[in-house]
């Protein structure tokens, strides 16, 4: 069986490889099924609901079951900002990872160490073949720090304390174990090994 990846993101579409794969089901691109998903307009007001346009934006047009995700970063301290908007925050001003990750540190200064809570949030909607839909919300708890920290992982990372390393200073298997991604990834992989394990 084969399940389309609403995504353009080469690195989610090889997460989603692996973990599809064990249960014989094949990810494949909109490339790889010959069809232009185009950018599909992310109006929802939470992660679910963009996570689900996408994945329903696959599904209508291919037939095909079909995945999407969505994820981003909330702020206690900016009430839970950049949230959905994390991949276009203030967009008047960033252009970059980088900068949007100094706009937060920015908005954060003066702020003190027990009110710099955060969270990353992962979203992923599944369509199922009979167009059921799964939906699953992962969560991972954190603070933001004071300055870039490490070079790895990828976006808010170098900002983002898990415990006393940034997610940019450990592993990606170490960030697999505890990230809302991992977390999301591995609860699909539950639900789907229910339906078709
Ligand atoms: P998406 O591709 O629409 O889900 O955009 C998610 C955005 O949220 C990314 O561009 C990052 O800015 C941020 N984000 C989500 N997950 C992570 C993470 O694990 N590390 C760092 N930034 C993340």
């Amino acid at each position: 069986m084969k399940f389309i990846i609403a995504t353009n993101n080469a690195k989610k579409l090889v997460e989603l490889e692996r973990i599809l794969k064990p249960l014989g089901i094949e990810a494949v691109s909109a490339k790889d099924a010959g069809v232009v998903l185009g950018e599909v307009e992310e109006t929802g007001t939470t992660f679910l609901e963009n996570a689900f346009i996408k994945a329903n934006a696959a599904f209508e047009k291919t037939g095909m079951p079909a995945v999407a995700d969505d994820s981003g970063i909330c702020v206690d301290a900016l009430g839970g900002r950049p949230g959905i908007f994390s991949a276009r925050y203030s967009p008047e001003d960033c252009h970059t990872d980088e900068e949007r990750t100094a706009k937060i540190l920015e908005e954060l200064q003066g702020v003190p160490d027990d009110k710099r809570g955060a969270h990353y949030t992962c979203a992923i909607c599944c369509i199922l073949p009979n167009g059921e839909k799964l939906e699953i919300e992962e969560t991972c708890e954190g603070k933001i720090g004071y300055e870039f920290i490490g070079d790895g992982g990828f976006g808010y990372d170098p900002i983002f304390y898990y415990g006393d390393r940034t997610f940019a200073q450990v592993s990606a298997e170490e960030k697999d174990k505890v990230s809302h991604r991992g977390k999301a990834l591995r609860r699909l992989q539950e639900e789907l090994q229910k339906h078709f394990g």
